[in-house]
């Protein structure tokens, strides 16, 4: 009974997704298509026509493309729960193992093999159709797939340990399983965040300090003005993959480091660097960066604690397609954390504008920042440069934008940032 309401709701819940999505990206496409004929009046004499219309054409592009993989991940989803994809995969791998915690992991890894399949023509596609069509692949088929190589091998040293921590959890330590999971999980998480600067990181790419001794006296010069100490200046090879251009911030405590892409050094000049750099300072100064950390922990917390309660609920399995294993030591934990994965984002989608909202408002802020500590229009043409380097749109749908967005749309930001230079 509660099992066909469950299997009703999820469908609901993924009709409604897919009529929201598909309702946005057409606004967007037609919103972006009725501005492709003119440079927005604002931005007339900083970018040409020609890369406007560029913008219009990899922006409509790549919105279709993120529909017919909506589409697809749509049918992976319904394919692995209501049309019993993950209840055969499970049954034939116990049929190998039997049960226990090789069942589980070997069961895991299974379906990772066969989304990671699922999703690498989409990924090829991605870098070698789209990115390359309008010139910002960089790779190499060859790096691809080292690249692939890499992570694979990346996640399951990583990940396997993991997951093996959390099924122990899940097994053996009794009813608050989950908030014992969740100790784990926020300590790993912190973990991670000392780990990809220092260690994952230069596996990808090559950091190099930062030479030019002007600009590293500019940059030095801000730090001092805004009361910020760093591990150090660092340059990455963004170009080995692809034209974008960025800057970023990464570590905590005595670990951070600011890394910029060469592809973003080469473009701006020194006065838009440091631009750019004191909105990044910004987020950091203004505590974005740690309330982000803290929201974080309290929604895995209060996930966790869902978890906690489904998985004891023969209903979430059957209304999923899967008949559970319930007898002790069989090992059944592996699905349900599968099962929570894949249908959390249906649910959760809808709330989507409110992190965007929040993430909006902070952008606002880290602005007005870097508009206080230097030149706000340095800033705004550091911008400018970006969204023609980046091929983004300047006229994006605004309900798109407000639904999807984590930066607000360029004309706004711009608009507020000369009124902070005014
Ligand atoms: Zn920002």
């Amino acid at each position: 009974m509660y099992s066909l309401a469950f299997s009703i709701l999820f469908v609901s819940f993924i009709i409604l997704t897919l009529i929201v999505r598909f309702w946005l990206a057409s606004r967007h496409i037609r919103h972006v298509l009725a501005h492709r004929s003119a440079v927005p009046a604002e931005f007339a004499e900083k970018i040409p026509l020609s890369a406007h219309q560029k913008a219009a054409d990899y922006t409509v592009a790549r919105t279709k493309f993120g529909l017919i993989t909506l589409l697809v991940n749509t049918l992976v989803l319904v394919g692995f729960t209501l049309l019993g994809g993950l209840q055969w995969l499970s049954v034939e791998i116990f049929k190998l193992t039997g049960p226990g915690m090789v069942y589980q992991l070997a069961l895991l890894a299974a379906f990772a093999a066969v989304s990671g399949i699922i999703d690498l023509p989409f990924d090829y596609y991605k870098q070698f159709g789209l990115e390359q069509r309008f010139g910002f692949n960089k790779m190499t088929p060859g790096l691809f797939f080292a690249d692939m190589v890499k992570g694979l091998l990346l996640g399951a040293a990583i990940g396997l340990p993991l997951v093996w921590v959390m099924l122990t959890l899940m097994e053996k330590s009794g009813n608050l399983w989950w908030l014992y999971a969740w100790l784990v999980w926020s300590g790993f998480q912190l973990l991670m965040m000392v780990l990809f600067p220092t260690v994952i990181a230069p596996l990808f790419n090559k950091f190099t300090p930062l030479e030019d001794q002007s600009l590293k006296a500019r940059i030095e010069g801000l730090m001092g003005r805004v009361g910020f100490a760093s591990k150090g200046l660092f340059v990455m090879d963004g170009s080995k993959r692809s034209a974008h251009g960025n800057a970023y911030f990464s570590g905590f405590g005595a670990n951070k480091r600011i890394v910029f892409f060469d592809t973003l050094l080469s473009r701006l000049q020194p006065q838009e660097i440091e631009a750019v750099l004191a909105h990044e300072l910004g987020h950091f100064k203004l505590k974005h960066i740690i309330k982000r950390i803290v929201m974080m922990f309290a929604i895995s917390l209060g996930f966790l604690a869902l978890l906690g309660y489904l998985k004891n609920q023969v209903w979430f399995y059957t209304g999923l397609g899967v008949d559970p294993l319930l007898l002790p030591g069989q090992g059944n934990d592996a699905m349900v954390l599968l099962l929570f994965m894949l249908v959390l984002p249906v649910f959760t989608f809808l709330f989507g504008p409110l992190t965007s909202l929040s993430s909006r408002k902070h952008e606002f802020e880290a602005d007005a920042f870097a508009a206080q500590h230097t030149d706000a229009r340095d800033l705004v043409s550091a911008l400018v440069k970006m969204y023609e380097d980046n091929a983004s749109t300047l006229t994006p749908d605004p309900l798109h934008s407000a639904f999807y967005d984590s930066h607000p749309p360029a004309s706004v930001r711009i608009r507020h940032l000369h009124a902070a230079a005014a």
